[in-house]
């Protein structure tokens, strides 16, 4: 599942490839992924108009054109879901099956496809105005961390993946950064000492700057058959190696912790796989 860094690789990637094109048509064959916008309001606000620019905000991309009948800036929000893609191909590549939206720039598609449909594009844009402070931000500071921590009873681990406490993180690294930061996942929010909360600030905007590091340099081949070796982290995927082994206990249940040798552990909190080293992390 795609989370910040892979959002913020991918914006970086369409950005200049998007710039300056004009979408000629809009083909959209899961209208469920429009949601609100209707697919008569997305049509006629989308042809015609041409990309200026390319955005991150948490894990949403937003895509800003301009429009070509009245001139207007529009903002077109996309998500990724569980397993989306957005690309570019050539015209006379045939389009995946799960295709769900497919813009036509001309000599190129741009193209979001996804097979679960989870996913948004939309003209709607309420997602966004409830998103807590990107974590790599400036207005991310310890002491509003700590405000907002202090008022919850929730452990950790669940309290990070609340987007309105800040934006961007999920479950892989939540886990990587409570690792990185020595803290038991399952300590309540608000039982975190000043230290402990500036070195899991400190820990999470590492974590996240180190993996767009890393995945600013896999080739984003997202051509049709290729896998792309950014998404998904399943074996299966084709992922480089090293992008895995990046990840210090995420989805490493029983292998050596990387500090002590000991197991690495599972557990479950609020329905979803916490990974921890119970003898690095006991605070
Ligand atoms: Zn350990």
């Amino acid at each position: 599942m795609p989370e910040l860094p892979e959002v913020e690789v991918l914006a970086r990637h369409l950005r200049p490839l998007l710039r300056g094109k004009s979408i000629r048509a809009v083909d959209v064959r899961r209208e469920k992924v429009l949601r609100p916008t209707s697919l008569q309001r997305f049509q006629r606000g989308l042809v015609g108009a041409k990309f200026t620019g390319l955005s991150r905000r948490g894990k949403y991309l937003l895509f800003e054109l301009r429009s070509g009948i009245s001139g207007k800036p529009i903002t077109l929000l996309g998500h990724l879901g569980m397993t989306g893609r957005m690309f570019l191909a050539e015209k006379n590549e045939k389009p995946p099956k799960h295709a769900a939206v497919i813009f036509d720039l001309g000599r190129e598609n741009f193209i979001y496809e996804d097979t679960r449909y989870f996913g948004r594009l939309t003209l709607e844009l309420s997602a966004v105005e409830k998103l807590g402070p990107e974590p790599l931000d400036i207005k991310f500071s310890p002491k509003n961390f700590a405000e907002i921590l202090k008022r919850s009873r929730q452990s950790i681990k669940v309290k990070l993946l609340d987007q309105s406490l800040v934006a961007g993180v999920g479950n892989i690294y939540a886990s990587e950064a409570l690792f990185r930061a020595k803290i038991s996942p399952k300590l309540a929010a608000n039982k975190l000492t000043f230290t402990q909360i500036k070195n899991l600030w400190r820990a999470i905007r590492d974590v996240l700057a180190d993996a767009i590091d890393c995945g600013s340099t896999v080739p984003l081949n997202f051509h049709a058959g290729k896998t792309d070796g950014l998404f998904y982290f399943g074996r299966a995927s084709g992922a480089p190696d090293f992008y895995e082994e990046r990840l210090r206990v995420y989805d490493r249940a029983g292998k050596p912790c990387v500090n002590c040798r000991r197991p690495v552990k599972r557990i479950i909190q609020a329905a979803r796989s916490t990974f921890y080293c119970p003898h690095c992390q006991k605070a």
